[in-house]
């Protein structure tokens, strides 16, 4: 491994992004970011952005054979934020994009198309065409898309690197519903059906500008050994197809992102550093320069760089439980509210001052805004009390948590902040404001179902 990449690892235990977050909490309570009148905030960490973009650059460069052209495409939907796409960009990072809102963010951030990759499950004609005139990387997901595609093909000239999803089925991890690689899963053409193989391997054959081949073995979950395989398959298909076609037919492999996220502690564990060494064990085929490399991280690249700071509106007792009632819940943290065995996060507690908080710990609920029993962040956890006008944070939820609103009891979405040194901040995303809640539920059709004329729009 080069100096550059051990030089990136040198620090996996986040004590540095423990610091900047204190720090941060600190002066947002100081600046009045956070307060009565603004009780919760999303906070993004720049230097830990910057940070795991260069560990995810210096992994993979320290296991590829030089001049092979590698594309890192973060996947939107972990944090569909424009100024974090831009960021991300600077870094040398490019864009996974899934539907029409997220091409249409990572074109507001500037993202060049050659730095954008098209994946989605469901692709209108009009979206196939958009992203073939652009010129867009589009990986088809099933034979009717393919069949689209076709037709396109034949009527235009496209510049766009074109593949075909396959899952390889090697297995699910923990979580069922983030395991996309199972014997049933939705995406991709499954390669173990009866003919599926064959039929893959003659698509390419008999579609000479299908260039790239692509799997996704799933996301949080899924152990790295089985991700490895899942990339593994992939690369022995390639090996086929161009064995069948007698040329470097598939010239690159993108192997998807799903690297697992650390909830447990500050630790960033697995590496993008472990997991390049294991595909350089595991597929080293797959590195010697014959092939070019795309990968999709989302929630490895942003989750330990967000935290959602909320006020404790309430301190209460009930049934001798001790509850803090807080501004954040199922509006920020959808997935831990609804399935909170599969997605615990961590809390810290910081006082009125935005100082951690000291004390003994004391079992406690830290409850969500919102009017359903279920709304806890966290049940029964140890931790100091959390007392009125305190400020709970919920950790590493940079990745498909405060960027993922979702609209219960009308809360409105937090304003998102980017922190730099010094205990400075830039607005990432302004506070939705209540008018703007009217506006978006109708408020112009206010009349619309007293004073029906039932037209067609
Ligand atoms: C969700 C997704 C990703 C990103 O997964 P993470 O677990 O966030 O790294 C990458 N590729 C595809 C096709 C996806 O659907």
């Amino acid at each position: 491994m080069g100096a550059h990449s051990e030089a990136a690892e040198a620090d996996d235990s986040g004590a540095g992004r423990a610091a900047r977050r204190d720090e941060a909490v600190r002066a947002a309570v100081e600046q009045g970011l956070l307060g009565p009148d603004s009780p919760i905030v999303g906070l993004l960490d720049v230097t830990g952005i910057r940070e795991s973009a260069a560990r995810l650059r210096a992994a993979f460069a320290a296991v590829v054979a030089p001049g092979t052209p590698v594309l890192h495409a973060f996947a939107v939907k972990a944090t569909p934020l424009v100024p974090v796409l831009r960021l991300l960009r600077e870094e040398g990072v490019g864009a996974e994009v899934a539907s029409p809102g997220e091409l249409a963010l990572a074109r507001a951030a500037g993202m060049p198309v050659e730095m954008t990759v098209l994946d989605s499950p469901a692709k209108t004609p009009a979206e196939l065409r958009e992203a073939l005139s652009l010129g867009i990387a589009v990986n088809a997901d099933n034979p009717q898309e393919l069949d689209r595609i076709d037709a396109l093909m034949r009527s235009r000239t496209s510049r766009s690197p074109l593949g075909i999803r396959v899952n390889p089925q090697v297995g699910g991890g923990s979580i069922e519903a983030l395991s996309t690689a199972t014997a049933t899963s939705k995406f991709g053409v499954a390669l173990r059906d009866e003919g599926a193989r064959e039929w893959v391997v003659q698509a390419y054959l008999d579609r000479p500008w299908l260039t790239r081949l692509h799997a996704h073995t799933g996301s949080q979950g899924i152990p790295l050994a089985l991700m490895a395989r899942g990339v593994a398959e992939t690369y022995a298909l390639a090996e086929e197809i161009n064995r069948r076609a007698g040329r470097r037919q598939v010239d690159t492999l993108d192997i998807g992102g799903g690297l697992p996220v650390n909830f447990a502690s500050e630790a960033t564990v697995p590496t993008y550093a472990q997991y390049a060494r294991l595909l350089a064990e595991e597929v080293p085929g797959l590195l010697d320069g014959r092939y070019g490399l795309v990968t999709e991280f989302g929630r490895s690249l942003l989750a330990k760089h967000g935290t959602v700071v909320a006020r404790v509106e309430y301190a209460k007792a009930s049934g001798g439980r001790a509850v803090a009632v807080t501004h954040a819940g199922v509006q920020v943290a959808a997935r831990t509210v609804y399935a909170p065995g599969s997605w615990p996060l961590r809390i810290a507690a910081y006082d009125a001052k935005g100082r951690p908080k000291e004390g003994p710990d004391v079992v406690q609920d830290v409850a969500g805004p919102a009017c359903f029993a279920g709304d806890l962040l966290a049940e029964g956890r140890s931790m100091p009390l959390l007392e009125q006008g305190d400020y709970a944070a919920a950790l590493d939820t940079g990745a498909y948590y405060f960027a993922h609103h979702y609209g219960y009891n009308s809360l409105v979405r937090p304003g998102v902040y980017g922190f730099g040194p010094g205990g400075r901040f830039a607005v990432v995303r302004r506070a939705q404001t209540v008018e703007e809640v009217v506006a978006e539920s109708g408020g112009a059709q206010v009349d619309a179902l007293t004073r029906a004329r039932w037209e067609v729009p």
